[in-house]
């Protein structure tokens, strides 16, 4: 009888230690393309690992907040110089365990180094504010603070990169942290927290708990001793996390759901808008947040620019992200793939025209993956459910339009802000789409994707809550100002009474 090699069994980080969780039950981790793959057993973790490992961060709070930050910053920047050394084996590990191509899989990797060497430098550059007081002989300032322990809740289609958005600037802060990674890529985030630990980070500063929304996110974002909770996801569960801050006022970062567009105007280079839309709508099989669901394109170039579009789609070649052939992945399971067959259907009923796509793949190389075609719809109305909703997978819907100014009302004309592009060699309606566009991220002449680390990343509308990842602006979300006044004049000073004599 042939022997099966037992699936690795991963644990808990909490407190410096890895621990089994307290439940006993186990979330299988599997490869998307190939489902007989097991990656890994991770703990289901309950309510009592949260409250340990939230106990062990509250713990560690006390003398981290203390650990100078350029110190902080030290363990930060020899996690990137070991995610730098690691990088291909992390993206590897990733591609197995959420099926996007290695080289969407090494950014993703790269993204968390970026994002590491960033925040590395802050430490040394937490600046405040100095300025005069109103009163004589008293000095003001504002400084950064920390804040105590922070919650945050991650989704599977950046698994290193998203952990890493939040970690970095919370840590260098002079937060701790608990991690609840979602439970589809949960080996992507125990490797970046294994460098962390390896760097040297001190006991109970990291911690991560495996497990469902529900089980352990829920349990993690009630915490009474979680002051700050950040959260990226879907705008449903966002929804959920945004009211159970509320009560207790936690300061809660939430980003969330997107429907992104492409518009490309008639005066555009069309190969270069070909590019980006093939990029934008296919890349991680359009399981991006920032992902171009939508092309609008001006009607001088739409029936050409949308038969090339579906001819390059239908070129794409679908398979295991490991594989060098491969353009596209499979998506995430088989729940987000009935997502978009239930799309596909909508699309047809609602009289939107497939020019190429619309079936899953299950036959020989494909039968063990949730693989579904490069798909796309034309002459869609901006109304239609698949030009308003976020479908998280293969499909581009194709809108034309006659005017710049209907452009920006199709744009705009959605509840979610992320991102949006626009292609156009036009400098006047290039410079009133950065201005008019609803959204927290615009490009011009390049697609809806490919945000840097040291911008302020995030969206407006239900896409967002008016926080900010990356950039300085995550320093605001992961620390306080406190305002200090010293006063050496050695009597009492009224201000806004004294200095009015
Ligand atoms: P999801 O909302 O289903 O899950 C996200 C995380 O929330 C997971 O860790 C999950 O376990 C947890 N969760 C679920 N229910 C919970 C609850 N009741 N309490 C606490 N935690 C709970 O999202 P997903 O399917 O993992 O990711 C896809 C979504 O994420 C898409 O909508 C996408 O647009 C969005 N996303 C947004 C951004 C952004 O920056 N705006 C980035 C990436 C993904």
């Amino acid at each position: 009888m042939a022997t099966v090699a037992s699936p690795k069994v991963y644990k808990n980080y909490i407190n410096g230690e890895w621990v089994e969780g307290s439940g006993g039950k186990a979330i299988e981790d599997r490869n998307p393309a190939n489902r007989d793959e097991l990656v890994g057993m991770f703990p289901s973790s309950t309510e009592a690992d949260v409250n340990l490992a939230v106990d062990a961060a509250k713990e560690a709070f006390k003398s981290w907040r203390l650990v100078p930050a350029p110190k902080r910053a030290e363990i930060l920047y020899r996690t990137a110089e070991i995610l730098v050394s690691r990088k291909e084996d992390y993206a590897r590990d990733m591609t197995r365990e959420m099926g996007k191509v290695l080289a969407e899989t090494r950014g993703d990797v790269q993204e968390a180094i970026d994002m590491t060497y960033l925040m590395a430098g802050e430490g040394r550059r937490q600046f405040g504010q100095t300025t005069p007081s109103e009163l004589p002989n008293k000095f003001a300032m504002a400084v950064r603070s920390p804040i105590g322990v922070a919650a945050l809740v991650t989704p599977w289609n950046f698994p290193m990169a998203i952990p890493s958005w939040k970690i970095a600037p919370a840590l260098v802060m002079g937060n701790t942290v608990v991690l609840k990674p979602a439970e589809d890529t949960p080996y992507s985030s125990y490797n970046f927290v294994q460098v962390l630990a390896e760097a040297g980070l001190p006991r109970g500063v990291v911690n991560i708990v495996n497990g469902t929304g529900p089980d352990a996110g829920a349990p993690l974002v009630h915490h009474r001793d979680t002051q700050l909770v950040s959260f990226t996801g879907s705008t449903e569960v966002g929804r959920i996390i945004s009211e159970a801050c509320a009560p207790t006022f936690k300061k809660c970062h939430l980003e969330m759901g997107g429907k992104n567009i492409i518009i490309v105007m008639d005066d555009a280079n069309l190969d270069l808008a070909l590019d980006g839309v093939l990029w934008g709508a296919f890349g991680t099989s359009g399981q991006r947040c920032t992902a171009a669901s939508r092309v609008a394109v001006q009607k001088k170039v739409y029936r050409e620019f949308t038969a090339r579009l579906a001819e390059r789609a239908k070129a794409l070649r679908v398979g295991d992200g490991l594989d060098p052939e491969t353009d596209m992945g499979p998506t995430i399971n088989e729940q987000q793939l009935q997502t978009v067959i239930k799309y596909v259907e909508i699309g047809k009923n609602e009289g939107a025209k497939l020019t190429t796509g619309g079936h899953r793949l299950d036959s020989g190389a494909y039968s063990r993956g949730w693989f579904h075609e490069p798909t796309v719809f034309v002459d869609v109305d901006p109304n239609m459910r698949i030009a308003q909703e976020e479908i998280f997978g293969p499909v581009v819907s194709a809108i034309p339009f006659d005017t710049f100014e209907q452009a920006l009302e199709i744009a705009n004309g959605v509840v979610y802000g992320l991102s949006s592009s626009l292609y156009t060699r036009n400098v006047n309606n290039a410079f009133r789409a950065l201005r008019d566009l609803e959204t927290g991220i615009v490009y011009i002449n390049a697609p809806t994707i490919g945000a840097e680390t040291h911008l302020p990343f995030g969206g407006i509308k239900n896409t967002g809550n008016g926080h900010r990842e990356s950039g300085l602006a995550a320093l605001d979300f992961y620390s306080e100002w406190k305002s200090l006044y010293i006063d050496y004049s050695d009597k009492l000073q009224r201000a806004q009474i004294d200095n009015a004599e």
